[in-house]
Formats: C-alpha cells, structure tokens, sequence
C-alpha cells in the first residue's frame, strides 16, 4: 500500500533526466559561452553595478563617470521633494503592502495617482501597476480575444510585442514608422471573413532609436480601419508634448489608450494604463498580471505621485533635457558619430554596427569616464550605445561627454 508521501518520496528518488529530455540541457548555450567570454576580456556591459546617487555623475569600477544610461530624464530621482515624499509615505504606511491591488493593495496614493495621471494625459480614467511591463501586458491579453489582432511596429517595446504573443489574438508587426505599412495590414486583415477587433500599438518615442511615431498618420490609418490606438509614453512623459504630456498631445491626438511607467521621468517603479472608463473597469475584473500581484510599495507611488506634479509644474526640466540632449546630439555629429535620434527626445542613439565594435567603444569610453548603455542584438538590427541625458546635466557634464567620445574615436 503506497499513501501520499510515499508517492513523494518515489518523485524524490526518481532517476535524474537524460540530457536530451532534461529542461537544463539547453542551458549550455552559445549565447551564454560569448557573456563569459566578454566577462573574460572586461568587455560585458550587462549586470554591472553602478554605484553613488543616481543622477549626472555616478561611480562605475570605482571611477566617476557622467551617466549618459539613465531613464533619468528630469533628473528627479534625487529631489528633495521626491525624497521626502517616499520617506514620509514609509512613516505612514510601512514598507510593503503585501497584496494585490484587488485585494489589500490599494492606497488612497493609487487613486491621487490615477486621477492625476489621467488628468495629465486627458484621458478619463488611469490604472496603477507594480511595473509598465505588466501594464502592456495585461492590457493587451485582456483586450486581444479569439479573432483579435495586434499591429505592433517592429521596433515597439517587448511588452508590447509578449501582449501580442501572450494573448489569445494573434500578433503582427508592421514596419517601424510607416503607416503605409501598418494600412496594408489593417487592410487585408479586414478582408478577411469573420475578422474580429483591432488593436495597433507603438511607442511615442522609441526606446533604441529616440525617435518620435508619426502619430497622426497612425491614428488616421486606425480610424480608416475600426482600429484602437495605444500609444505607450514611457519615453516621452515629462520629455514631450505641452507639460510633459507626452507624444499624443505632441502629436495633437487623443488615442483611445496610452500606457506610461513610473521607472524613466518619474524617478520611480510602476506603470498605468489610461483610457475610457469602462475598459478601466474591465481591466480589474480581467487582468492577471494586475490582479495576480502585489501592488507597488508606497514608496514608489508617493515618489512617482510627487515627480509628475513636478514633471507638470517645472517646465524648466523639459527645456533643459531636450536641449541637453541636442547638444549632446549636435556634439557627437560633429565629431563624425553616427549619432541618431529626434531632437524633441532625450535619447541619442550612436549607431555602432557590430556587437562586439560596441562592446570596445562602451569599454573606451568608460576609461575616459564615460558611462552608456550597449544595446547589441535581438534588441536592436544594429549594435549601438544608446546613450540619453538628463535636465540635471550640467553643459559642463555633456562636454566632458563629448571630450571622452572624442578620446575614444579610435575604438570605433
Ligand atoms: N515600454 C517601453 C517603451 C519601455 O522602454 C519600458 C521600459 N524599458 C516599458 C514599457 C516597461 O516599463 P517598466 O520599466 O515600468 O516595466
């Protein structure tokens, strides 16, 4: 006679997995061999840790170093006004909140937030997230039915593009910034017999490539086809469009959804989804990754409710990071990089080509105390340095920038 724990004890004993059908075998995987080797020759750029207060100048292998890979945008991580916003929501509230947001998660700082953030994108209700990530996707798995599709742009972020997959719908990518291209898919899905809705979604400002969707023409494309519009601001909030409101205003469209995240211009962690009501609604009846997580510490909301009051009310931030970033941009140009980017964005990509091209210029350029982000494969077609700057710079900090650039020439 065998009871349940006998059972587990024979789960115990079982024979390990032969290689070929065990989970860990594709483990040994070249991807993994090229980190080790880059880790080798001091050449990996990934899971390295940064030390010092996070803003213009932070300390990398011990040396200091102009941060130009930050989300930083305003530069308000290390407000006073922000500070004391999280100190202050730590001495009411504690430290966590230990449930979901359906559940005991829910703070009197989620619906300020809510409100305000839908306020600042005129849209009529917001959602709060644990992260922006979670944001798109569950948006995008609780609207994407059976017969559903997504029209992605190709260099829309992997929250977008894993809502797609994840859901029920089915995804498809149109080309990066042509809305040509995005009609001809809107097109022949509509052609065909039994199509069901249509959602497209892009970026207002691109991540990699710090340029700006042509809003105006996606959303004709959408209206011309039935389609909802999301536009996720995560880049353009407090950077773009009257007050910070970000690209859609920028654009002088009012999509049906925007998403943006609390973790680049609002110096914390979070996200929310804005939109009609009723899919507001819908969406705390439906989504599992809002339901089926914990909410965000009260830290991070008081710290990201304070940043966009400011992002609105400090008009400043916003001039002095675009011009920051056209300086840099301007810069970089100059001294023959191949440096990219709208001059309405804070980011300056510079296009690299080869992964591991890359890999030498980002290790030149920190000996010359200069700290970016390496962007290489799946993530982007090209190698670059993405590189982004922060209303905090100083025009000091963006020309000793420029100066180590310049010193590091030779290792492009
Ligand atoms: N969308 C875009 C365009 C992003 O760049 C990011 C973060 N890199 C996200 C969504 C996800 O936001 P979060 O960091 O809040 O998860």
């Amino acid at each position: 006679m065998t009871g349940p724990d006998d059972e587990r004890a024979g789960e115990l004993t079982s024979p390990p997995p032969k290689p070929v059908d065990d989970v860990f075998a594709k483990v040994e995987d070249a991807r993994v061999e090229q980190w080790h080797l880059a880790e080798s020759l001091g050449l990996l750029p990934f899971f390295r840790e940064l030390r010092g207060e996070v803003g213009p100048r932070m300390i990398f292998e011990g040396k200091p170093v102009v941060m130009l890979g930050s989300n930083n945008y305003l530069g308000l991580t290390a407000d006073p006004r922000v500070r004391q916003a999280a100190v202050d929501a730590v001495s009411r509230y504690g430290t966590g909140l230990t449930g979901s947001r359906l559940l005991n998660g829910t703070l009197p700082l989620h619906r300020q937030l809510e409100e305000e953030l839908a306020d600042w994108v005129g849209l009529e209700a917001a959602l709060v997230f644990t992260t922006g990530y979670a944001a798109n996707l569950g948006l995008m798995v609780s609207l994407l039915g059976e017969g559903d599709a997504a029209f992605v742009d190709s260099a829309a972020h992997a929250s977008l593009v894993d809502g797609g997959r994840f859901s029920d719908g089915t995804l498809r990518a149109f080309r990066h910034n042509r809305p040509n291209s995005l009609r001809r898919g809107l097109r022949a899905w509509r052609e065909q017999p039994d199509a069901g809705g249509l959602l497209v979604a892009v970026d207002g400002v691109y991540s990699m490539e710090g340029d700006l969707a042509p809003l105006a023409d996606i959303a004709a494309a959408c209206s011309e086809f039935g389609a909802r519009l999301l536009v996720d601001e995560a880049h353009a909030l407090g950077v773009v469009g009257p007050d910070g409101s970000g690209s859609a205003r920028e654009a002088g469209i009012r999509p049906d959804l925007v998403m943006g995240t609390f973790s680049k211009s609002l110096a914390s962690c979070g996200g929310f989804i804005a939109g009609p009501r009723p899919v507001i609604d819908f969406l705390k009846v439906t989504c599992r990754p809002l339901l089926f997580t914990a909410s965000g510490v009260p830290a991070s909301l008081a710290a990201a409710l304070e940043a966009s009051r400011l992002a609105r009310s400090e008009s400043w931030r916003q001039e002095a990071v675009v011009a920051n970033a056209r300086r840099l941009r301007r810069g970089l140009r100059e001294l023959g990089y191949d440096a990219g980017g709208d001059d309405r964005s804070a980011i300056v990509p510079v296009v690299v080509g080869d992964d591991w091209k890359a890999g030498t210029l980002w290790r030149a350029l920190l000996e010359q105390g200069v700290y970016t982000n390496c962007a290489v494969a799946p993530a982007v077609s090209k190698a670059l340095l993405r590189t982004s700057v922060m209303a905090t710079h100083t025009e000091r900090d963006i020309d000793d920038a420029l100066a180590g650039f310049e010193a590091a020439a030779s290792a492009r």
